[in-house]
């Protein structure tokens, strides 16, 4: 695609305020002699036609600088981190659209000092910001400012590799400096139905072993964003065929049992990240989730809800022929997450329509009196209250109680 199409389609595709926003830091920085680009997914993203939802602005020289200025003529805040050169501009009102911020970025450099380092970052040029990138598809600058408008930067050519649908890394020690970039190689590869390239492939034994030194949470962040994406199941199926989940943990790889087809259900309960982990490690034990926890640290509502199915599979047949207020003494001490990931998972049968229904009503069933009417008939508090709260919900559950009268009576037995 010609660059200045490229610019034109930006323009196009942010609405109003949003293009008014960008003339005014566009204006600042031709005055200032500042070279200023879109760097990355958003030039690529513009390159293939796809929405563009956000983006930075890079400036080649201090961003911080750059954004102070702005916030002085235009108002709202600015908060900066100098160590990265990054600032974030606090819109005033009538610059908000969807948006509230705006991230102006210094480019820059970084250098790895051994495998699976975090990168030492220093200033640099717009070609060093670059150097320092993933993918070729991922290192396209787009420069705005002043007669540059509509210029492209494309120093790996990105955009032949994104012609031929070719995901592929800049330079050989890649995967090594940091390889969270195998997985997002994959991530990109399924959601632009692109091909790895060979020579990119065959950097992945090498530094494969450098999986364990990343930490949790880079690692973690990485299989989010790739459960994120509708065509998760064919990337979890290339990861674990590059030998890229055992090397974090073997159970991750046992695709025989697990319910991946359910990610593909357009389900609204199995969209959050949540449910989606739940998804795909439903069928572990709890010990093989125990010692995934201690590589992936999750966070503490997802390990509660792995915690809770990965116990299911053992109570399942407890649940069979029994009464629905039986049913949900068994199913209270679960979550709901997991009960709706669990139901979604399941054959149909007596199982499933008993989960379903206390999700769609026994859940959510109370008896009309409380804790306060017992009170005012002069019951003592004390442990009694819960029993026979518990005991009058039971009969709701049970159809032995259907109106309110027939509570009071049964109520009125049981203080007898
Ligand atoms: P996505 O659509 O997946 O969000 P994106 O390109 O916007 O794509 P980000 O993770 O927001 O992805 O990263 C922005 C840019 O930063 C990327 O386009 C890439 O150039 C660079 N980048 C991100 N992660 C890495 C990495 N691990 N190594 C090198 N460059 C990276």
């Amino acid at each position: 695609m010609d660059s200045h199409n490229l610019a034109e389609l930006l323009k196009r595709s942010l609405g109003e305020v949003r293009l008014r926003l960008i003339q005014l830091v566009l204006d600042e920085a031709t005055q200032r002699n500042l070279p200023l680009y879109i760097v990355g997914g958003a030039v690529r993203d513009l390159a293939l036609e796809r929405p563009v939802n956000d983006f930075d602005l890079t400036a080649e020289g201090d961003a911080i600088v750059l954004a102070r200025a702005l916030s002085k003529k235009h108002g709202g805040g600015v908060t900066a981190h100098t160590k990265f050169g990054t600032a974030k501009w606090f819109l005033p009102q009538d610059l908000k659209a969807d948006h509230d911020t705006l991230d102006l970025i210094s480019a820059r450099s970084e250098t790895y000092q051994y495998p699976a380092a975090l990168p030492t970052v220093a200033s640099g040029t717009i070609a060093e910001d670059l150097r320092r990138r993933d993918f070729s598809i991922n290192a396209m600058a787009l420069r705005l400012d002043g007669t540059h408008f509509g210029e492209l930067r494309d120093d790996f050519h990105g955009m032949d590799d994104l012609q031929k649908g070719i995901v592929r890394v800049l330079h050989p020690r890649s995967f090594l400096d940091d390889p969270t970039r195998m997985y997002r190689a994959v991530r990109y590869e399924g959601r632009y139905a692109f091909k790895i390239a060979e020579e990119t492939l065959a950097l992945i034994p090498e530094a494969r072993p450098f999986v364990e030194k990343l930490s949790a949470q880079r690692i973690r962040h990485e299989l989010d964003l790739i459960l994120d994406e509708p065509n998760a199941v064919s990337m979890l199926k290339r990861l674990d065929e590059l030998d890229l989940l055992s090397c974090i943990h073997p159970a991750l790889a046992d695709f025989d049992r697990s319910n991946l087809a359910h990610l593909q259900s357009d389900d609204p309960a199995l969209q959050t990240r949540n449910s989606r982990w739940a998804l795909w490690l439903m069928h572990l034990s709890d010990q093989d989730i125990e010692l995934i926890n201690e590589r992936l640290h999750f966070t503490a509502e997802l390990l509660k809800i792995l915690r809770s199915v990965a116990l299911f599979e053992t109570n399942l047949p407890t649940l069979r022929g029994l009464k629905p207020s039986e049913a949900v003494i068994i199913l209270e001490s679960y979550s709901i997450k997991a009960l709706e990931v669990i139901s979604a998972a399941l054959p149909e049968g007596e199982i499933k329509n008993t989960l379903n229904q206390y999700l769609s009503e026994w859940w959510h069933v109370k008896p009309k009196t409380t804790g306060h009417d017992l009170k005012k008939r002069g019951i003592p508090p004390g442990p009694k209250y819960n029993e026979i709260l518990r005991r009058l919900r039971a009969a709701w559950l049970d159809g032995e109680v259907k109106t309110e009268e027939e509570e009071k009576e049964l109520l009125n037995n049981l203080l007898r």
